[in-house]
């Protein structure tokens, strides 16, 4: 297999994982777990979102995490922003990159940003001639990418009409999402190695939420199609508006270890990453869908007896 030898993750957690929680999450318990997770080898984390209370309340306090979370030399924090005020804010509150979205349609665009995409573009351009004067990075994500619950795949030309709009505004790194878990691995490639081909001068980072299973095999389809950095949530938190009960983006510590297997490197020390989605989990005080928190390492089950041992069955 062409595989990376290292592979770079995004924390996605405290934004993705968190948001959907309907009870307020304490500041202080956000920026204790950011903390950890820095501490446990990640590199980059999205602390959360300069978005309107009202719209996302858990994201309200996004400056005050910013402030509390104690920069982890060599991470790399950032948050999500939705418009100036969002780019406002991050300057504010000394954060050095922001992430701008909008959907790859039309119907999930108004659905989730309430205006169509050309009114979010448009937004983009005086943020990010602020973020510059302020010296912040800005990064884009596309929501949907692989597919939208109203209007399923998208065409690969307006795919590459959203990320030509996003390059020509200076944007290097493009977030590709399967905010529904509606891609499959052979999709994945292909869309991913058309990307890599036509964009070199990009940085790719997929987001994908594992709604339906395919959030690992997408993900390892997407790395033979060189693309080595992924987002990724601990416990596996999150969730769809569209799909109630529907899975969070892929278990930051179900992806580690099955990287780590692999024998790609991440820099990140499992056993870290495995307290810190237990934390999480008690955080938000339900069920997750952490393959690892239920299972296991399989590192542990070899140092394990035998289960014939004790039972048979
Ligand atoms: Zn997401």
């Amino acid at each position: 297999m062409n595989l990376p030898k290292t592979v770079t993750i995004c924390e996605v957690g405290p934004r993705d994982g968190f948001q959907p929680e309907k009870s307020i999450i304490a500041t202080t318990a956000k920026a204790d777990i950011i903390n950890r997770v820095a501490a446990s080898g990640v590199p980059v984390i999205e602390i959360g979102a300069f978005v309107h209370p009202k719209a996302v309340p858990q994201m309200a306090d996004t400056d005050e995490v910013a402030r509390k979370v104690a920069k982890y030399p060599g991470a790399q924090y950032r948050a999500l922003v939705s418009n100036r005020k969002g780019v406002e804010r991050a300057i504010a509150c000394g954060m050095n990159w922001v992430k701008l979205t909008h959907s790859a349609s039309e119907s999930h665009n108004l659905s989730n940003f309430n205006q169509p995409i050309a009114s979010s573009v448009k937004g983009f351009e005086e943020c990010l001639e602020l973020a510059k004067t302020h010296g912040i990075t800005a990064s884009a994500a596309i929501s949907v990418a692989f597919g939208c619950p109203f209007e399923g795949k998208i065409p690969l030309a307006n795919l590459e009409v959203h990320i030509r709009r996003l390059t020509g505004y200076g944007i290097r790194e493009i977030s590709l999402s399967d905010t529904t878990g509606m891609g499959n691995p052979v999709q994945v490639y292909s869309i991913a190695s058309h990307m890599v081909q036509t964009f070199p001068e990009v940085k790719w980072i997929l987001h994908m939420h594992d709604t339906r299973g395919m959030a690992l095999p997408n993900i390892l389809a997407a790395m033979e199609a060189g693309i080595s950095s992924f987002d990724a949530s601990f416990a596996g938190l999150g969730g769809c508006p569209y799909a109630p009960g529907a899975s969070g983006n892929i278990a930051t510590e179900d992806l580690v270890h099955m990287l780590h297997e692999m024998g790609v490197n991440t820099g990140i020390d499992l056993d870290l990453a495995i307290e810190n989605a237990r934390l999480a989990k008690a955080i938000v005080g339900h069920e997750t869908d952490s393959r690892i928190l239920k299972a296991g390492k399989i590192a542990d089950l070899i140092l394990k007896k035998p289960c014939g041992q004790t039972k048979i069955g």
